[in-house]
């Protein structure tokens, strides 16, 4: 009999499949995409995330477990496990040697508006490199892996795994580690959790899921319906502001725009409606997906002068451009005269100091709803540009509450044989909010926990 089944085939799954074959089990990966579109969300990744108390290799100056932890508190507004949390953090410092043993390389990072050389080491290729350098090593070292193989369910005890079933296929193991994602990609259920608004908008319709489609919570669903102790929201998720054009699936990073904090944003009644200055972007362009996902129609504009050209990294695909405001607006199909009123009362309201996007600068309004509390300049210089924007869904939160070994719990109680890792149950960590890189941080490290603590009670089952 197999040792350990591992289900996924993203960061944390292969992350688990690696440290249990090192530690002496047999073990199979199941992967539901076909092998060109293998590593999940993983494969689009760029960074992740790490706590050090000196320069080490690829990242400057330290990022201490307190900042790192303040970080994690301030975006969660204290939803989160503090045990788990700092468990992460600690693993998020040592793990880079592991990672480079299995073929993962490291680069410094770019320059650009997420300022992130200091807290984020970047994976070089990114995470299409390193998904194959997992799946490279996991070959190397005698790791089975399958692919379209979509598990459908699992056969349980109670709270003990027993088998995993593809169709009609039965496959048992001594353990399990499940790491097959969140349930983004699952339009329906979406639908569902976001349920209608007040204007009676279905808002999920208009969402755009920047990862795989294979991550339909199948899983996380049956898990929940057999006694898996839930952890999380399910309207929470990683929810990023990106290009409206971006295809349904898949869309990746090159989807992102960067420019929010330069400029304003406006929704489709062409009047702002949050602070765009609020905090560093890293730590607040996960916030504006959600933000977007409340407005009418579910689409928002952000708008720039000539002034921030150059100062934000280059978006794939050109935005709207225009001589003139009211020839934007046209452009966008949005109210001119509101629009022309809600420009001159942010440009009016503007006090300029000492421009600077690299701090928390002097720059910002006053007498105008909402605030703009850094770099706020007026939108003055020709020509002017905007990019439609939509809520684009990186992952979703709700999964399964496990303890420090990763066993999923059942009643309170921890399976001796079944562990989670990754975005199914990143919501022991994250309730809500986001900090750049901590997906891979806390999938790194639970996928490690999971896969030494499956192969150690696959073994001693052996023994006993
Ligand atoms: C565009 C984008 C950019 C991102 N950038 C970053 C970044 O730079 N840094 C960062 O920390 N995080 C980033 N993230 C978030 C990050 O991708 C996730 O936090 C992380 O990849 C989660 O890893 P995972 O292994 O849990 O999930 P995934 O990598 O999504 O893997 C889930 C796997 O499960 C498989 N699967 C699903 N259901 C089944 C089933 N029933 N049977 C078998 N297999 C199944 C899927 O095919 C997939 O292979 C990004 C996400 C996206 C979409």
């Amino acid at each position: 009999m197999l040792d350990v089944l591992v289900i996924g085939g993203g960061n944390a799954a292969l992350c688990a499949a690696l440290m249990a074959r090192e530690a002496g089990a047999r073990v199979l990966v199941l992967e539901s995409a076909p092998k060109e579109w293998r590593g999940g969300n993983s494969q689009h990744t760029r960074n992740l995330r790490c706590m050090h108390d000196a320069p080490q290799d690829v990242l400057v100056d330290a990022y201490p477990e307190e900042e790192f932890w303040q970080d994690l508190l301030k975006v969660t507004g204290g939803r989160t496990n503090e045990q788990l949390a700092r468990l992460v953090i600690r693993a998020s410092s040592t793990c880079r040697d592991w990672m480079r043993k299995h073929g993962v390389r490291f680069q410094p990072s770019l320059s650009g508006t997420l300022h992130v050389a200091r807290t984020n080491a970047f994976f070089m290729g990114g995470g299409k490199a390193l998904m194959n350098a997992y799946y490279r090593s996991a070959e190397n070292l005698g790791v089975e892996i399958r692919y379209n193989a979509t598990v459908d369910s699992l056969e349980m005890d109670g709270d003990r795994f027993v088998a995993a079933r593809i169709g009609n296929e039965r496959i048992p193991a001594r353990t399990c580690v499940v790491a097959s994602g969140g349930f983004e990609s699952n339009l329906a259920w979406m639908r569902e959790a976001w349920g209608q608004n007040e204007a009676g908008e279905w808002p999920a319709d208009n969402f755009l899921i920047r990862g795989t489609r294979y991550n339909q919570g199948t899983l996380l669903k049956f898990l929940l319906g057999a006694g898996a102790d839930p952890i999380g929201d399910p309207t929470q998720s990683h929810c990023v502001a990106i290009d409206a054009r971006a295809p349904l699936y898949d869309g990746g990073i090159c989807t992102r725009v960067d420019c929010v904090s330069l400029g304003i944003m406006v929704n489709r009644d062409a009047v702002r409606f949050y602070d765009e200055g609020e905090d560093f972007w890293p730590k607040r362009y996960a916030i504006w997906g959600r933000l977007v996902a409340q407005q009418p129609g579910q689409i928002g504009y952000s708008i720039i002068d000539a002034k921030s050209i150059g100062r934000f990294m280059p978006p794939v695909f050109p935005g709207e451009k225009a001589a003139t405001l009211p020839e934007l607006a046209r452009k966008l199909g949005l109210d001119e005269a509101v629009f022309m009123k809600t420009v001159n009362e942010f440009n009016a309201a503007c006090r300029v100091g000492t421009f600077d996007h690299a701090v928390l600068d002097d720059c910002h309004t006053e007498g105008v709803q909402p605030p703009k509390t850094h770099w706020a300049r007026p939108l003055d210089t020709a020509p002017f540009y905007a990019y439609a924007l939509r809520p684009g869904i990186t992952f979703t939160y709700l999964g399964v509450k496990v303890d420090e070994t990763a066993a999923v719990h059942f009643g309170g109680k921890a399976s001796k044989n079944l562990f989670a890792a990754g975005e199914i149950m990143a919501g022991n960590v994250l309730g809500q909010g986001y900090t750049a890189g901590v997906g891979m941080s806390i999938g790194t490290a639970f996928g490690r926990i999971a896969g030494l603590q499956a192969a150690a009670a696959a073994l001693s089952s052996l023994q006993g």
